[in-house]
């Protein structure tokens, strides 16, 4: 039993380390970096659609690496460290490869690279933190720049006038957000233009069929697919507004925040959105409040902030609750009031204090004043299911279909992997606990049976 009892420990400790890579190798004290060990600058060669490569070269010929790690210093804090394969025929030329699948280099976005390696005897070099742009090479890029703002329209293969249109849509745009709500960018944005799914499918991991574009504000980047079709202006005219609005809401609220708390709510970003697109008109307004007032789902406002886009079934009346309330505090309160709301944000109000402060009504009291002016029932309705008819029909529907994109994807899957890894951790632990326990439980019983048994004999 004992032996049993060893071998499961060994097997345990042996799955942990496995199971935990980062927290092992926290462990090895690392050697300080040789300074004299020069180091050349990181460049990229492209092998699309199934890979770049980072390469860099040690420049002194008296050292020679063994073994070594690369780290990709991405947005927000993430790192991403992977070990080299030296190659023992050129053992100063150091590359590596990495798939566009990856999601780690996007177009035009720079990424901070750190190279460590170590030589036979132990003695490590590191080059410093150097920057790299990626580019989407399979592609001949034209580029338009703004000279008023630091603004980026990137597209190919299209006529000069397409690349125009785009550009002057986007400055408009930005006009709007800088004008009406004094939004300012704090760091430069980029419009990436594709043409179609093919060139999107199997190399961004993120774009389904459905998916028309995706914002990535922590980068200022949208990356967005205008087909040559006869829907082409009117798409144009919807999804470039949409999204320079969000880029601009982005960082006119102070960026990303230490706490989900401090998040403004999402109904205003994707109401400023739309208006940004269509105006802040009122008979737009005031079909969206009659189907509105028809919906089988009008939850209230916190409720839409924290389950904004969660289901497809209400989208498209998330999106015309979100205009219609983002309507009312503009016709009511003014646009200066949403310039000091976002201004409150970037001082880091809180998500209702913002309100507050600046409006000086709380949610419950803006939702009721919303609801009354707007024709809207006080009743507050949720969906429960498809029996339902959430969205009701009256003519075409003014709600624009700009493709709603979370906030941050790669957040939500780095942060789903690590909640499940923990979760197994734990599960792991648990059960490795009740086994032994029982194991001991077993052993005590025996025992103690076999010295009942025993005992007559004694
Ligand atoms: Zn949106």
């Amino acid at each position: 039993m004992r032996r049993i009892i060893i071998a499961f420990f060994t097997f345990s400790i042996i799955t942990f380390l496995i199971i935990s890579p980062v927290q092992a190798g926290t462990r090895t004290p690392t050697p300080t970096p040789d300074p004299a060990i020069r180091f050349g600058q990181t460049w990229i060669t492209y092998e699309l659609p199934d890979f770049y490569t980072f390469h860099i070269k040690v420049e002194s010929p008296d050292y020679t690496p063994v073994k070594g790690n690369i780290r990709l210093y991405l947005y927000e804090g993430e790192v991403v460290e992977a070990t080299l394969k030296i190659d023992p025929v050129h053992p100063r030329e150091l590359n590596y490869s990495i798939s566009p699948l990856s999601f780690i280099l996007y177009p035009n976005v720079p990424v901070h690279v750190r190279w460590d390696v170590s030589d036979v005897s132990g003695r490590a070099a590191s080059s410093d933190y150097q920057e790299v742009v990626g580019q989407d090479a399979r592609y001949q890029w034209q580029t338009l720049k703004s000279d008023k703002r630091d603004l980026t329209v990137l597209y190919h293969d299209r006529s000069p006038s397409f690349g125009e249109t785009i550009f002057d849509t986007a400055e408009k745009s930005a006009e709007f957000m800088e004008e009406n709500f004094d939004a300012h960018l704090t760091k430069p944005i980029m419009v990436v233009i594709y043409n179609s799914h093919d060139e999107v499918r199997n190399y961004y991991t993120d774009f389904g069929d459905s998916i028309g574009g995706q914002a990535f504000s922590d980068l200022g980047l949208t990356m967005q697919i205008i087909q040559d079709d006869k829907w082409m202006e009117d798409w144009i005219n919807d999804v470039i507004p949409h999204e320079i609005s969000h880029l601009y809401f982005y960082q006119a609220t102070g960026g990303d925040k230490l706490s989900w708390m401090l998040y403004p709510p999402t109904w205003l970003n994707e109401g400023i959105a739309q208006i940004n697109a269509t105006g802040n008109d009122s008979q737009q307004l005031e079909d969206i409040n009659w189907q509105l007032s028809h919906s089988a789902f009008l939850p209230n406002l916190r409720y839409l902030d924290a389950h904004f886009g969660e289901n497809e079934d209400v989208l498209t009346i998330e999106y015309q609750m979100a205009y219609s309330v983002t309507s009312y505090i503009l016709n009511t309160y003014g646009e200066e009031s949403v310039a000091d709301l976002l201004a409150a944000y970037a001082d880091n109000a809180s998500c209702e204090n913002a309100f507050i402060g600046v409006l000086g009504v709380n949610f419950l009291t803006l939702e009721k004043e919303w609801r009354k002016a707007s024709g809207l029932p006080s009743e507050e309705k949720y969906y429960s299911g498809p029996k339902d008819t959430p969205t009701p029909t009256r003519g075409p529907s003014p709600t624009p279909t700009a493709t709603p994109t979370p906030k941050d994807n790669s957040k939500i899957v780095t942060g789903g992997f690590l909640g499940l890894a923990a979760l197994c951790l734990c599960c792991f632990i648990l059960v490795l606990f009740i086994f032994v326990l029982l194991l001991v439980i077993n052993q005590q019983k025996k025992k103690k049976e076999s010295d009942r048994t025993s005992q007559p004999f004694s």
